[in-house]
Protein backbone atom coordinates (compact mmCIF):
# COMPACT_ATOMS: atom_id res chain seq x y z
CA UNK A 1 0.00 0.00 0.00
CA UNK A 2 1.49 3.45 -0.97
CA UNK A 3 0.45 6.01 1.54
CA UNK A 4 3.32 8.64 -0.02
CA UNK A 5 0.16 10.73 -0.87
CA UNK A 6 -0.23 11.63 2.68
CA UNK A 7 2.89 10.88 4.46
CA UNK A 8 2.72 13.45 7.72
CA UNK A 9 -0.53 15.08 6.81
CA UNK A 10 -3.65 13.18 8.07
CA UNK A 11 -7.34 13.58 8.36
CA UNK A 12 -9.09 16.24 8.72
CA UNK A 13 -9.60 14.11 12.25
CA UNK A 14 -12.88 14.27 14.35
CA UNK A 15 -11.35 15.55 17.22
CA UNK A 16 -13.08 15.53 20.70
CA UNK A 17 -10.77 18.16 22.08
CA UNK A 18 -10.90 20.89 18.69
CA UNK A 19 -13.60 19.67 16.24
CA UNK A 20 -12.14 18.79 13.01
CA UNK A 21 -8.38 19.62 12.80
CA UNK A 22 -6.01 18.87 10.17
CA UNK A 23 -3.21 16.19 11.76
CA UNK A 24 0.47 16.61 11.19
CA UNK A 25 3.00 14.19 11.97
CA UNK A 26 6.65 15.32 13.07
CA UNK A 27 8.37 12.13 14.44
CA UNK A 28 8.11 8.39 13.09
CA UNK A 29 5.80 6.31 14.86
CA UNK A 30 6.20 5.51 18.36
CA UNK A 31 8.90 8.24 18.95
CA UNK A 32 7.75 9.52 22.50
CA UNK A 33 9.24 10.38 25.68
CA UNK A 34 6.46 8.72 27.33
CA UNK A 35 5.62 5.29 27.08
CA UNK A 36 1.49 5.54 28.38
CA UNK A 37 -0.34 2.48 29.38
CA UNK A 38 -3.25 4.54 27.84
CA UNK A 39 -1.45 5.55 24.89
CA UNK A 40 -4.07 4.38 21.67
CA UNK A 41 -1.06 4.06 19.59
CA UNK A 42 0.61 0.74 21.51
CA UNK A 43 3.82 0.54 23.27
CA UNK A 44 6.72 3.39 22.49
CA UNK A 45 9.11 1.90 20.07
CA UNK A 46 11.98 4.55 20.60
CA UNK A 47 11.75 5.93 24.14
CA UNK A 48 13.88 9.21 23.90
CA UNK A 49 14.74 12.60 24.80
CA UNK A 50 17.09 13.46 21.60
CA UNK A 51 15.67 16.58 19.80
CA UNK A 52 16.11 16.66 16.30
CA UNK A 53 14.67 16.85 12.62
CA UNK A 54 12.90 13.70 12.41
CA UNK A 55 11.16 14.81 9.45
CA UNK A 56 11.93 17.41 6.68
CA UNK A 57 9.83 20.83 7.67
CA UNK A 58 9.72 21.80 3.78
CA UNK A 59 8.18 18.56 2.56
CA UNK A 60 5.71 18.82 5.35
CA UNK A 61 4.91 22.30 4.29
CA UNK A 62 4.36 21.68 0.92
CA UNK A 63 2.33 18.39 1.69
CA UNK A 64 0.08 21.26 4.30
CA UNK A 65 -0.18 23.75 1.74
CA UNK A 66 -1.78 20.84 -1.35
CA UNK A 67 -3.83 19.65 1.76
CA UNK A 68 -5.27 23.16 3.40
CA UNK A 69 -6.01 24.24 -0.44
CA UNK A 70 -8.97 21.19 -0.80
CA UNK A 71 -12.42 21.05 1.27
CA UNK A 72 -14.20 22.86 3.81
CA UNK A 73 -10.98 24.58 6.32
CA UNK A 74 -10.67 22.84 9.24
CA UNK A 75 -11.12 24.35 12.72
CA UNK A 76 -7.15 23.90 13.29
CA UNK A 77 -4.24 22.26 12.05
CA UNK A 78 -3.09 19.96 15.19
CA UNK A 79 0.58 18.96 15.52
CA UNK A 80 0.56 15.66 17.37
CA UNK A 81 0.47 12.56 15.26
CA UNK A 82 2.15 9.25 15.89
CA UNK A 83 4.49 10.57 19.05
CA UNK A 84 5.87 13.49 20.96
CA UNK A 85 5.79 16.55 18.39
CA UNK A 86 8.31 18.74 20.46
CA UNK A 87 10.97 16.08 19.92
CA UNK A 88 11.30 17.57 17.05
CA UNK A 89 14.11 20.39 16.49
CA UNK A 90 12.01 22.63 14.00
CA UNK A 91 9.05 22.85 15.20
CA UNK A 92 8.96 26.54 15.31
CA UNK A 93 9.96 26.74 11.85
CA UNK A 94 7.02 24.63 10.92
CA UNK A 95 4.48 26.74 13.06
CA UNK A 96 6.18 30.15 11.31
CA UNK A 97 5.46 28.21 7.92
CA UNK A 98 1.98 27.37 8.59
CA UNK A 99 1.05 30.65 9.25
CA UNK A 100 2.09 32.11 6.74
CA UNK A 101 0.37 29.76 4.29
CA UNK A 102 -3.26 29.65 6.17
CA UNK A 103 -4.86 31.28 8.82
CA UNK A 104 -6.60 28.31 10.24
CA UNK A 105 -5.17 28.26 13.68
CA UNK A 106 -2.32 26.33 14.65
CA UNK A 107 -2.89 23.82 17.44
CA UNK A 108 0.14 21.94 19.65
CA UNK A 109 -1.07 18.64 21.33
CA UNK A 110 1.95 17.77 23.73
CA UNK A 111 2.88 16.00 27.01
CA UNK A 112 4.24 18.76 28.38
CA UNK A 113 7.28 16.50 29.03
CA UNK A 114 10.09 18.51 27.02
CA UNK A 115 8.89 22.43 28.44
CA UNK A 116 11.87 22.26 30.69
CA UNK A 117 14.56 22.89 28.16
CA UNK A 118 14.25 26.70 27.13
CA UNK A 119 14.43 25.99 23.34
CA UNK A 120 11.29 23.75 23.06
CA UNK A 121 9.27 26.54 25.17
CA UNK A 122 10.53 28.98 22.92
CA UNK A 123 10.03 27.43 19.82
CA UNK A 124 5.89 27.00 20.79
CA UNK A 125 5.89 30.53 20.70
CA UNK A 126 4.37 31.28 17.51
CA UNK A 127 1.24 28.68 18.26
CA UNK A 128 -2.29 29.84 18.49
CA UNK A 129 -3.11 27.41 21.23
CA UNK A 130 -1.18 24.89 22.58
CA UNK A 131 -2.91 21.40 24.40
CA UNK A 132 -0.24 19.77 26.95
CA UNK A 133 -1.01 17.16 29.70
CA UNK A 134 -1.11 16.55 33.25
CA UNK A 135 -2.28 13.35 34.18
CA UNK A 136 -0.63 12.73 37.59
CA UNK A 137 0.31 14.60 40.52
CA UNK A 138 3.60 12.53 41.70
CA UNK A 139 6.74 10.48 41.01
CA UNK A 140 4.88 7.13 42.19
CA UNK A 141 2.52 7.33 39.56
CA UNK A 142 4.13 9.16 36.97
CA UNK A 143 6.11 6.35 36.22
CA UNK A 144 2.98 4.16 36.74
CA UNK A 145 0.95 5.83 34.04
CA UNK A 146 3.52 7.49 31.82
CA UNK A 147 6.61 5.60 32.06
CA UNK A 148 8.62 8.52 31.50
CA UNK A 149 12.19 8.06 29.82
CA UNK A 150 14.84 8.45 32.57
CA UNK A 151 16.07 12.06 31.72
CA UNK A 152 12.27 13.48 33.01
CA UNK A 153 11.29 12.79 36.33
CA UNK A 154 8.34 14.69 37.68
CA UNK A 155 9.05 17.65 39.43
CA UNK A 156 11.41 18.31 36.15
CA UNK A 157 8.17 17.63 33.79
CA UNK A 158 5.92 19.85 35.91
CA UNK A 159 8.81 22.41 36.48
CA UNK A 160 8.78 23.06 32.87
CA UNK A 161 4.82 23.26 32.95
CA UNK A 162 5.09 25.88 34.79
CA UNK A 163 7.86 27.78 33.45
CA UNK A 164 6.08 27.60 29.79
CA UNK A 165 2.81 28.98 31.09
CA UNK A 166 4.29 32.18 32.23
CA UNK A 167 6.23 32.89 29.02
CA UNK A 168 3.74 31.86 26.49
CA UNK A 169 1.14 34.34 25.73
CA UNK A 170 -1.09 32.50 24.16
CA UNK A 171 -4.30 29.99 25.45
CA UNK A 172 -2.94 26.59 27.11
CA UNK A 173 -5.57 24.06 27.78
CA UNK A 174 -4.60 21.86 30.14
CA UNK A 175 -5.87 18.09 29.60
CA UNK A 176 -6.08 15.43 32.38
CA UNK A 177 -6.38 12.39 31.46
CA UNK A 178 -8.15 9.95 34.36
CA UNK A 179 -7.84 6.50 34.29
CA UNK A 180 -10.30 4.14 36.34
CA UNK A 181 -8.37 2.70 40.15
CA UNK A 182 -5.55 4.49 39.44
CA UNK A 183 -6.26 8.48 38.70
CA UNK A 184 -9.90 8.90 39.15
CA UNK A 185 -9.23 9.16 43.46
CA UNK A 186 -9.88 12.65 44.98
CA UNK A 187 -6.81 12.40 46.96
CA UNK A 188 -4.54 12.09 43.37
CA UNK A 189 -6.87 14.78 41.65
CA UNK A 190 -6.42 17.64 44.63
CA UNK A 191 -2.40 16.98 43.86
CA UNK A 192 -3.11 17.42 40.07
CA UNK A 193 -5.39 20.22 40.83
CA UNK A 194 -2.92 22.04 43.29
CA UNK A 195 -0.26 21.72 40.43
CA UNK A 196 -3.16 22.87 37.60
CA UNK A 197 -3.38 26.44 39.43
CA UNK A 198 -0.10 27.14 39.00
CA UNK A 199 -0.38 26.96 35.49
CA UNK A 200 -3.59 28.90 34.90
CA UNK A 201 -4.52 27.58 32.11
CA UNK A 202 -7.72 28.83 29.82
CA UNK A 203 -9.35 25.77 30.62
CA UNK A 204 -8.91 22.13 32.00
CA UNK A 205 -10.11 19.00 30.04
CA UNK A 206 -10.85 15.96 32.07
CA UNK A 207 -10.74 13.23 29.08
CA UNK A 208 -10.42 9.50 29.62
CA UNK A 209 -10.48 6.35 27.67
CA UNK A 210 -12.39 5.84 24.62
CA UNK A 211 -10.04 3.54 22.36
CA UNK A 212 -8.27 0.46 22.78
CA UNK A 213 -5.35 1.19 25.18
CA UNK A 214 -1.90 -0.02 25.31
CA UNK A 215 -2.07 -1.62 28.66
CA UNK A 216 -5.30 -3.45 29.57
CA UNK A 217 -5.13 -1.60 33.33
CA UNK A 218 -5.88 1.32 31.69
CA UNK A 219 -9.25 2.00 31.87
CA UNK A 220 -12.03 4.61 31.85
CA UNK A 221 -12.86 6.47 34.50
CA UNK A 222 -17.14 7.14 34.65
CA UNK A 223 -18.10 10.00 33.22
CA UNK A 224 -20.09 10.74 36.63
CA UNK A 225 -17.32 10.53 38.62
CA UNK A 226 -15.44 13.09 36.17
CA UNK A 227 -18.50 15.57 36.53
CA UNK A 228 -17.95 15.21 40.57
CA UNK A 229 -14.58 15.06 40.11
CA UNK A 230 -14.59 17.82 37.94
CA UNK A 231 -15.61 20.14 41.36
CA UNK A 232 -11.97 19.86 42.44
CA UNK A 233 -10.39 22.37 39.74
CA UNK A 234 -9.89 25.94 39.90
CA UNK A 235 -11.10 27.91 36.41
CA UNK A 236 -13.14 26.60 33.47
CA UNK A 237 -12.97 22.91 33.89
CA UNK A 238 -14.66 20.84 30.69
CA UNK A 239 -15.51 16.89 30.96
CA UNK A 240 -14.35 16.01 27.21
CA UNK A 241 -17.70 13.76 26.14
CA UNK A 242 -18.13 11.18 23.83
CA UNK A 243 -19.59 12.90 20.69
CA UNK A 244 -17.71 13.37 17.76
CA UNK A 245 -18.34 16.64 15.46
CA UNK A 246 -20.39 15.74 12.91
CA UNK A 247 -18.97 15.39 9.22
CA UNK A 248 -19.55 17.21 6.01
CA UNK A 249 -19.93 16.78 2.33
CA UNK A 250 -18.06 19.12 1.45
CA UNK A 251 -15.52 17.80 3.94
CA UNK A 252 -13.50 16.25 2.08
CA UNK A 253 -10.02 15.96 2.44
CA UNK A 254 -9.42 15.32 -1.21
CA UNK A 255 -6.88 12.62 -1.37
CA UNK A 256 -7.48 8.93 -2.51
CA UNK A 257 -9.61 7.64 0.08
CA UNK A 258 -7.63 4.11 1.56
CA UNK A 259 -4.34 6.68 1.56
CA UNK A 260 -6.56 9.42 3.82
CA UNK A 261 -8.13 6.42 5.79
CA UNK A 262 -4.56 4.83 6.55
CA UNK A 263 -2.76 8.01 6.98
CA UNK A 264 -5.99 8.71 9.61
CA UNK A 265 -6.16 5.46 11.37
CA UNK A 266 -2.11 5.29 11.81
CA UNK A 267 -2.56 8.04 14.17
CA UNK A 268 -5.50 7.34 16.12
CA UNK A 269 -7.44 4.72 15.91
CA UNK A 270 -11.34 5.37 14.73
CA UNK A 271 -14.83 3.99 14.23
CA UNK A 272 -15.95 3.79 10.72
CA UNK A 273 -18.67 7.03 12.14
CA UNK A 274 -15.96 8.86 13.23
CA UNK A 275 -13.42 8.01 9.93
CA UNK A 276 -16.70 8.96 8.31
CA UNK A 277 -17.05 12.28 10.25
CA UNK A 278 -13.26 13.48 9.61
CA UNK A 279 -12.98 12.58 6.03
CA UNK A 280 -16.30 13.40 4.98
CA UNK A 281 -16.77 10.18 3.40
CA UNK A 282 -20.17 8.16 3.37
CA UNK A 283 -19.95 5.24 5.68
CA UNK A 284 -21.04 2.62 3.16
CA UNK A 285 -17.95 4.12 1.35
CA UNK A 286 -15.97 3.95 4.28
CA UNK A 287 -16.91 0.36 5.41
CA UNK A 288 -16.11 -0.35 1.54
CA UNK A 289 -12.70 0.69 1.59
CA UNK A 290 -12.29 -0.98 5.16
CA UNK A 291 -12.98 -4.27 3.75
CA UNK A 292 -10.50 -4.22 1.20
CA UNK A 293 -7.51 -2.62 3.68
CA UNK A 294 -8.39 -4.92 6.51
CA UNK A 295 -8.35 -8.08 3.66
CA UNK A 296 -4.76 -7.02 2.66
CA UNK A 297 -3.56 -6.38 6.63
CA UNK A 298 -2.91 -2.88 6.19
CA UNK A 299 -5.64 -2.12 8.54
CA UNK A 300 -6.66 -4.34 12.04
CA UNK A 301 -10.42 -3.82 13.60
CA UNK A 302 -10.20 -4.37 17.35
CA UNK A 303 -13.11 -4.32 19.30
CA UNK A 304 -14.02 -2.25 22.42
CA UNK A 305 -17.25 -2.77 23.92
CA UNK A 306 -20.13 -2.25 21.27
CA UNK A 307 -17.60 -0.23 19.33
CA UNK A 308 -15.26 -1.65 16.46
CA UNK A 309 -12.31 0.48 15.84
CA UNK A 310 -9.70 0.28 13.31
CA UNK A 311 -6.33 0.92 13.83
CA UNK A 312 -2.34 0.07 12.00
CA UNK A 313 -2.07 -2.84 10.59
CA UNK A 314 1.22 -5.03 10.17
CA UNK A 315 1.42 -4.11 6.60
CA UNK A 316 0.76 0.19 7.33
S1 LIG B 1 -0.26 8.90 24.80
FE1 LIG B 1 0.98 10.45 23.78
S2 LIG B 1 2.58 10.91 25.29
FE2 LIG B 1 1.71 8.95 25.87
S3 LIG B 1 2.99 7.39 24.86
FE3 LIG B 1 1.24 7.81 23.49
S4 LIG B 1 2.03 9.37 22.10
FE4 LIG B 1 3.42 9.35 23.87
Amino acid sequence: MNTSASRYVYGPVPSRRLGRSLGVDLVPFKTCSYDCIYCQLGRTTNKTTEIREYVPVDRVLDELSSKVRLGSPPDFIGLAGSGEPTLHARIGDLISGIKKMTSVPVAVLTNGSMLWVPEVRASLAEADLVLPSLDVGDQRVFDRVNRPHEDISFDRMAEGLIQFAQEYRGPIWLEVFVLAGITDLPDELRMIAALAKRIHPARVQLNTVSRPTSEGCAVAASVQSLEELRRLFAGFTEVIGEGLPSGTADAASGGAPTDDIVALVSRRPCTVEGISAGLGLRPNEVVKHLGSLCRNGVVLPERRGADVFYKRGRKT
